[in-house]
């Protein structure tokens, strides 16, 4: 058995020469026209990937069914253009807390591939969990790796039509659910379950779910593993957050070479690798992780689990593939925890979380846009008096019923006053229309200008009786102009 330590290879280096070697032909199954028949695994890696996927799965259902004073908690209502997220209310206005949390998101996930790769996609990608669950029910049905190659080239009998329907039966099924799942998000999920599959749904929405549907099937059950391969664009760009110390699923190769086939306890000069093929029977993506890095590679530490059960036959070491970086590869130190990238990357998350907690601190309750009468400039009454009329559209942001008083003031003239009622009552979520004048006295005007600047307030009291403002963000202010004849 060599030593680990005497020569390695790098992955570029292990790539070609193992593209030269008449050993690849097993990289053939990743061709677009090859079916990859993955080999069911147990172990660690396994076990993990099964309860990370179970819990997205389980969350992405049941999160919508979920309340929060008596409406559903996270809600994006597209036709109310609101997102409801538990006590926190999101207007179109609102959406650049949205923008700050998708980039929050996005450097997250950089931030974690510099230190363990894409590690996301084999543990937590929807489209890895959704392709597990169904080669999860495909084996159920069909049978192990074996099975289903044997089936793929049986001719057509009555067991292979009712294995093939009843497979697909449940695909469509599943995708189904997967449709009602997304579209919960959008509208009431309760309603939406029992109108799809009571057949009493609209038009739109049916389309909807349909549409959500045939691309869950069609993704989880026949692309798989190329949309990882050509239409993942993470997988294309993740090398760049690469670096000697990123832990990634590695063959060490100057243990494992030079490979052969062997029996058990047999004394051999060879290397670890036993030649079993077990690490590209259960890959996913159909690759051989001893040919080196490969974009192809979503670090779900099948071969791992496989090649340790293997290492153990044999009573070798564990660990000959496994969750390791070049630098160890090489017997090099790792280098210190904070990389410049892993620091860069960090920095711009903080600085995306900060971004969230200021824009959602500054979160005004209430919406006001003012709008000046187009039909009159002004209005005289009696000798003195001349009002203007204005359309105030004053939205209340929040989930409860809330009392208003509207203001008016400016800083030019300070004796305008508001004809109408000033004091309003509007219902959750609903926008007022409230047409308002506002008054003044050409003996108090000050200049010859034909207009002035004036400005409007409306700010959420507790009641008509005790108008003091609840906090000061629940105040908001609009300019306007005051015409004179
Ligand atoms: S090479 Fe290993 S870790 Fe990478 S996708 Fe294949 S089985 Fe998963
Ligand atoms: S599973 Fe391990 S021993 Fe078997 S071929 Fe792969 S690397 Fe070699």
């Amino acid at each position: 058995m060599p030593n680990s330590s005497a020569q390695v290879t790098s992955a570029a280096q292990l790539s070609d020469k193992f593209k030269a070697s008449q050993r690849i032909d097993v990289v053939q199954i990743a061709t677009p026209s090859a079916k990859i028949h993955v080999r069911e695994q147990k172990g660690v890696f396994q076990r993990l990937r099964q309860y990370s996927n179970t819990l997205l799965i389980a969350l992405f259902f049941l999160l919508p069914f979920i309340n929060y004073q008596s409406r559903q908690a996270i809600l994006f209502n597209v036709t109310e253009q609101q997102f409801f997220f538990f006590n926190l209310t999101l207007w179109p206005q609102d959406f650049t807390v949205l923008a700050w949390f998708f980039m929050a998101a996005a450097f997250a996930l950089f931030f974690v591939t510099v230190y363990w790769g894409r590690v996301w996609c084999g543990f937590m990608c929807p489209q890895t969990a959704w392709t597990f669950i169904y080669m999860w029910i495909e084996a159920k049905i069909e049978g192990n790796h074996h099975h289903r190659a044997a089936l793929d080239k049986a001719p057509w009998s009555i067991s292979k039509l009712r294995k093939r329907l009843t497979k697909h039966t449940l695909w469509i099924v599943f995708a189904l659910l997967t449709g009602c799942g997304f579209i919960s998000y959008f509208m009431p999920a309760r309603e939406l379950y029992i109108d799809i599959f009571s057949a009493s749904s609209g038009f739109w929405i049916g389309a909807w779910v349909w549409f959500f549907a045939i691309c869950t099937y069609v993704n989880a059950g026949w692309m798989r593993e190329m949309m990882c391969l050509h239409c993942c664009p993470y997988s294309r760009f993740q090398a760049v957050m690469f670096d000697a110390n990123t832990k990634t699923v590695s063959y060490d190769a100057a243990r494992g070479e030079s490979r052969g086939l062997r029996k058990r306890a047999e004394k051999t000069e060879l290397g670890d690798c036993v030649d079993c093929n077990l690490c590209v029977d259960v890959c996913p993506t159909g690759i051989d992780i001893r040919n080196g890095l490969q974009y192809e590679c979503i670090n779900c530490g099948a071969c791992v689990d496989a090649c340790n059960q293997t290492m153990e036959k044999f009573g070798y070491a564990a660990n000959l593939i496994s969750f390791t970086s070049e630098k160890t590869l090489k017997g090099q130190p790792q280098a210190s925890v904070f990389s410049l990238k892993a620091l860069g990357y960090a920095s711009a998350l903080l600085i995306m979380i900060g971004l969230i907690i200021i824009d959602l601190n500054q979160l005004n309750h209430i919406q006001l846009n003012v709008i000046r009468d187009r039909q009159t400039l002004y209005r005289e009454v009696g000798v003195d008096r001349v009002e203007n009329s204005y359309q105030l559209k004053i939205r209340n942001k929040t989930q409860q019923a809330a009392v208003y008083q509207i203001e008016v003031f400016s800083d030019e003239m300070p004796t305008f006053t508001i004809v109408t009622d000033t004091v309003v009552q509007i219902k959750p979520g609903e926008q007022l229309d409230y047409p308002i004048t506002v008054s003044s006295r050409r003996s108090e005007r000050v200049d010859d200008t034909s207009q002035q600047t004036l400005q409007f307030s409306v700010t959420q009291i507790n009641n008509a009786a005790s108008p003091t403002p609840i906090t000061p963000l629940n105040q908001v202010t609009q300019k306007s102009r005051f015409f004179w004849p």
